[in-house]
């Protein structure tokens, strides 16, 4: 049987700045060793006045090994059709409830992207030093998309 992670804030929290929209996501996990494999997808559209934006974010751990090792993969696709170019980031912290991080922050970014392009990247994770016992506890995934310079050109003036 295939443990599910106790999705504890899987609402979106919505912070807008000078140069874009972030959106949050922070899901509980009771056990990372259990998970087996964890498939977790979200459609976010921002509500920019400007250039409002969609896009569909997916998040893949197949398994997280015995020895802290796991190998992940994220993909950000863009999905509405309008013709501005766009910057995305995508912040991935694993955290125990203490909010240390049990592997290093994960990051990824891309500029101008349009319709269809998309970020995809696979990394391999590593329990950080004294952080291995922490795959057997509960942990919490945060997740932040930011979208940029839809009402900004990204120049400062
Ligand atoms: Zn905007």
């Amino acid at each position: 049987m295939m443990a599910r992670p106790y999705q504890r804030q899987n609402i979106d929290r919505r912070v807008d700045n000078l140069e874009g929209h972030d959106v949050k996501w922070d899901l509980s996990v009771c056990n990372l060793l259990l998970l087996q494999s964890w498939h977790f997808k979200k459609t976010y559209k921002t509500y920019c006045e400007t250039s409002p934006s969609t896009w569909h974010f997916e998040m893949w751990l197949p398994e997280v090994r015995d020895d802290g090792t796991c190998s992940m993969t994220v993909r950000l696709e863009r999905i509405d059709s309008l013709e501005v170019g766009l910057e995305a980031c995508i912040w991935i912290d694993f955290c125990d409830t203490n909010k240390n991080l049990i592997f290093a922050k994960q990051t990824f970014a891309k500029t101008i992207m349009l319709q269809g392009d998309s970020i995809r990247d696979t990394v391999e994770l590593k329990t950080l030093p004294n952080m291995r016992g922490a795959i057997r506890r509960n942990a919490i995934v945060y997740f932040t998309i930011m979208i940029c310079f839809c009402h900004s050109d990204g120049e400062s003036d």
